[in-house]
């Protein structure tokens, strides 16, 4: 590379870090958290008022077909610059809303530059403190610029920085035609986090026979492999008297059963606490109730279908043995699916992850299979037929007041997927996918 090519592109990566830092602050500040009590789509109004903002945005950089649908998301199009026949379309995913777990509203985005590797103190909660010694992610991060919140809200970088991200890429296409892609899709999706996020997607309109969701963490880092998941419902009816009658009119305390099946579920090797790695869990997650019905909800998870199934059939066999030892009241168990192990439908046809190691490695960063404790919108959507596996935007500690993100590794971000459109422009002719109907390309 020449001296002058050479400064011309240090002098472009100092402006892309400052467009992805003005375009993360922004967003950030917008409250969209989500909430599973509300049967609306999007499930607060928050996520729209940042949908509309996205939109403009990519109404005014130039790219064709923008829409912001009914409910709530935001679909445009970057039509080919490559002369190629028969290019997938290749779409790009990020969430708009924040979880639950813990505040969004009010977020005051603080910038790091330069980090200069010590703990950070946070101006709205002195007590707080997140230190590199305890975070070695972070310690890793020196001398870079990062943002955390202020000490009392989350930052949201789950999942701005992947809209900052994806927003980054479309203008730096459009604003280079010379790079050769095939049509490139952008979508930003609400209600991720209570996990709706692709529920009224509809993906013929989405037009994309491959996608990535921007979500993941640790630079270089794809995600091809997710829990599969179930949730269970166990409704326990008592029978309610006055206790002070309880023992003659036989009181059935439906708290006391209810208790009796929380410590015989299995926590030695089957809970969030005592597993890791490829180990799956049996999770209570709420309660409530009362003596005369109780309900418990719980998550169950495993990325094999048969170690899913045994956690059924666990739960169940708990259920039966406690209904058994008392006649009287009655005890239902509703079990219900909620996404699958992406990984069934990926490895028939492992380019999608193949050529996004590749682009990642084009950039410069080892690329790092993970494995997810959870589940992405891609579960759904590579089940749905949708190969989506998920890319890393740099964020760390999510759904909480330490969460930080460093600009350069949204930007490192930027670069694999700008690389990842090549690609496919160059490897991916024929490639099938997702098939959509009738949809202009
Ligand atoms: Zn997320």
């Amino acid at each position: 590379m020449s001296g002058i090519a050479k400064l011309a592109r240090g002098v472009y990566t100092v402006r892309m870090i400052d467009a992805l830092l003005e375009r993360f602050l922004r967003y950030a500040q917008v409250e969209t958290q989500s909430n599973e009590a509300f049967a609306t789509c999007p499930s607060t109004p928050g996520q729209m008022n940042l949908q509309r903002m996205l939109q403009a945005e990519l109404e005014t950089m130039g790219a064709a077909d923008v829409r912001l649908t009914p409910h709530g998301y935001v679909l445009a199009n970057l039509p080919a610059t490559s002369k190629k026949a028969k290019l997938p379309a290749v779409a790009f995913l990020a969430h708009v809303d924040t979880a639950p777990d813990f505040s969004g509203a009010g977020v005051k985005p603080v910038v790091h530059r330069h980090y200069d590797g010590k703990p950070i103190r946070f101006p709205d909660n002195p007590k707080l403190v997140l230190d590199p010694a305890r975070h070695p992610e972070l310690a890793r991060a020196k001398g870079m610029d990062i943002v955390t919140a202020s000490g009392t809200t989350l930052l949201g970088a789950d999942d701005k920085a992947g809209v900052a991200i994806v927003m980054t890429l479309a203008e730096h296409l459009i604003r280079h035609p010379e790079i050769m892609h095939g049509p490139v899709k952008i979508c930003f999706t609400p209600d991720e986090e209570i996990g709706r996020g692709v529920d009224k997607l509809d993906l013929d309109e989405l037009g994309a026979n491959v996608a990535y969701t921007l979500d993941g963490q640790a630079p270089g880092e794809i995600c091809w492999e997710t829990f599969s998941a179930d949730a269970a419902w166990v409704t326990i009816h008592g029978v309610s008297t006055h206790p002070g009658e309880a023992k003659s009119q036989r009181m059935v305390n439906a708290l006391h059963l209810a208790a009796k099946l929380l410590a015989a579920l299995p926590r030695e090797h089957c809970a969030p606490e005592t597993t890791q790695a490829g180990e799956g869990f049996i999770h209570p997650v709420h309660i409530e109730g009362g003596v005369d019905k109780t309900t418990i909800k719980l998550i169950l998870r495993d990325f094999e279908l048969p170690g899913l199934a045994e956690k059924r059939a666990i739960l169940k066999g708990l259920c039966r043995g406690l209904q058994a030892s008392e006649p009287t009241a009655k005890i239902a168990c509703k079990i219900s699916k909620q996404y699958r192990n992406m990984a069934y439908w990926l490895r028939e046809d492992m380019r999608p992850v193949e050529l996004a190691r590749e682009a990642i490695q084009a950039t410069g960063l080892k690329p790092a299979d993970h494995r997810a404790r959870g589940g992405t919108d891609g579960s759904r959507l590579t089940e749905r037929g949708l190969p989506t596996p998920d890319i890393f935007c740099g964020g760390q500690n999510a759904h909480g007041p330490l969460e930080w993100v460093a600009a350069q590794y949204m930007e490192q971000a930027v670069r694999v997927c700008v690389q990842l459109a090549e690609i496919w422009e160059q490897k991916g002719r024929g490639y099938q996918g997702y098939r959509p109907k009738g949809v202009r390309k």
